[in-house]
């Protein structure tokens, strides 16, 4: 009964975030974004925005390490520093991201003392993270020309959590198709499946983690279009959905 009172309240969740999108009007995604000021980067990022660290694969992880540890106050410190080239307009914008967690998960992003495994947020030369805690300091780059965006700063946060992008999760392609053609020869591995703790939620078209259709597109053509229904609104504009919360939420038992 529980259960399902809960999978109603997820299916209400999904409808609503569904219709929201889908009354947005078009234009850029945040995914879109990402990958055009990512463009011509010379570090190899995995499906455009991964940051390739200690050859970790998947976000299900051994003894759990990838993920950060809750404190005895239930709380999970993800600890931090920030550049100083930082503007105060920029910080203003990572601390609302930020906020966002705060407010509606466990997640609290605090500024280091000594912690040994921190994010060190810098404004490099593009938008990306490592997915999950990589140990020690790990970068999480937001270049100040194009990254200082809500709905871009939670993305790179949300990989920095563990999250994978949601077009490679491993029930994608009930819910998508991947239109190879269209794909830039050697873009195809950015499709290509993970094996992801899906946390029994459902496909969020709506997520901020979901690339936009046209994301590798050597001919301009959709590279992704969802099923069955191919006008569902994919690629996020805002910031975190419902259910990216939520998926917070259930992977750190906040
Ligand atoms: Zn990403």
């Amino acid at each position: 009964m529980e259960s399902r009172a809960s999978l109603s309240i997820l299916a209400l969740l999904l409808g609503f975030s569904q219709a929201f999108y889908l009354t947005q009007p078009e234009e850029e995604d945040i995914t879109t974004r990402i990958l055009s000021i990512n463009k011509g980067f010379s570090e190899p990022l995995l499906e455009g925005d991964i940051l390739l660290k200690r050859s970790r694969t998947a976000v299900i992880c051994t003894n759990n390490n990838c993920y950060w540890k809750k404190s005895s106050n239930g709380l999970v410190e993800v600890p931090y520093i920030l550049s100083s080239d930082f503007s105060s307009s920029d910080k203003t914008v990572i601390a609302n991201a930020m906020a966002t967690f705060h407010n509606k998960t466990c997640i609290r992003f605090i500024s280091r003392t000594n912690q040994s495994d921190y994010l060190n947020i810098q404004g490099k030369n593009g938008c990306f993270s490592n997915v999950g805690k990589a140990g020690g300091a790990q970068v999480v780059s937001l270049s100040r020309l194009g990254c200082m965006q809500h709905g871009i700063v939670q993305h790179e946060l949300n990989h920095a959590l563990g999250f994978y992008h949601e077009h490679v999760r491993s029930d994608r392609d009930k819910y998508i198709a991947i239109n190879w053609d269209n794909v830039d020869s050697v873009m195809k591995s950015n499709f290509n499946l993970k094996n992801t703790n899906n946390l029994n939620t459902p496909y969020d078209y709506s997520s901020v983690m979901h690339y936009g259709r046209t994301a590798f597109s050597i001919n301009g053509l959709d590279t992704i279009t969802p099923i069955p229904n191919p006008n569902v609104m994919i690629g996020q504009r805002n910031e975190l959905s419902n259910i990216d919360i939520l998926r917070i939420n259930t992977l750190y038992s906040c």
